[in-house]
């Protein structure tokens, strides 16, 4: 079972704190308030969360901006997507975001539904797994603190751009990922990859897999998924 994902909640205001945790929680986020930059860094020391709501305006001197290029510079936080809420909807504004390295921005007042979206689209391109996080798909086993990865208990040899792979097909078994997709969420930011280079990586994870290849199934003008029922 995949743990719920961990939202640090970084905003003064706690009547809006208050709702999106209530609905973050309500939509299966473990959510984590704090109301200003010490005490974000102190949540942040005690675990680190699988994404960062970040406003803009805090109390305290030091802005939801410097608190962001801070986290971005920082191994422990490095990895962890930030996405800026803020009043100010202007374009430099948002700039001045994505460049202190938020992944994305969501203007006040916004609805729960436009959030949740935005949650869910940050999540699903970052997808780091998280540190010691295990999937498990039917008898194949993906360690995320060892980086290892067996079947009925055999332990395959993966190559790094193999094992992303695996990981991001069991984060999401029986789904069918297009290779845009995948280019999109495996690959990240490296644009010039052509689609064919998922196929490549595709037929070496197969055999990496060895009997358990049968599993990373190719659905016909589709895609690729991951089942449990190897055929
Ligand atoms: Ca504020």
């Amino acid at each position: 079972m995949r743990k719920m994902p961990q939202v640090l909640i970084v905003e003064d205001e706690s009547a809006i704190a208050e709702l999106i945790a209530i609905n973050l929680r309500h939509h299966g986020f473990t959510p984590v308030c704090a109301e200003d930059g010490p005490s974000a860094q102190k949540a942040l020391e005690d675990s680190v969360p699988d994404l960062i709501l970040l406003d803009w305006m805090l109390p305290g001197g030091t802005s939801g901006l410097e608190l962001a290029k801070r986290w971005r510079s920082q191994s422990r936080t490095k990895q962890v997507p930030i996405l800026m809420l803020t009043a100010r909807g202007d374009e430099p504004d948002k700039i001045a975001g994505l460049d202190a390295g938020a992944d994305d921005y969501i203007t006040k007042p916004f609805s729960v539904q436009e959030l949740l979206a935005r949650i869910r689209a940050v999540l699903r391109r970052r997808a780091p797994l998280s540190v010691g996080e295990e999937l498990k798909v039917g008898a194949l086993h993906l360690n995320g603190a060892t980086h290892q990865v067996s079947y009925q208990g055999q332990t395959l040899k993966l190559g790094p751009m193999e094992f992303k792979l695996l990981s991001h097909l069991m984060q999401h078994p029986e789904r069918v990922h297009s290779r845009s997709q995948l280019l999109d969420q495996v690959w990240g930011d490296d644009a010039y990859i052509e689609e064919r280079t998922v196929d490549v990586h595709v037929k070496r994870l197969r055999q990496a897999l060895g009997e358990a290849g049968t599993m990373v199934q190719t659905v016909r003008g589709a895609g690729y998924r991951l089942s449990a029922d190897a055929q």
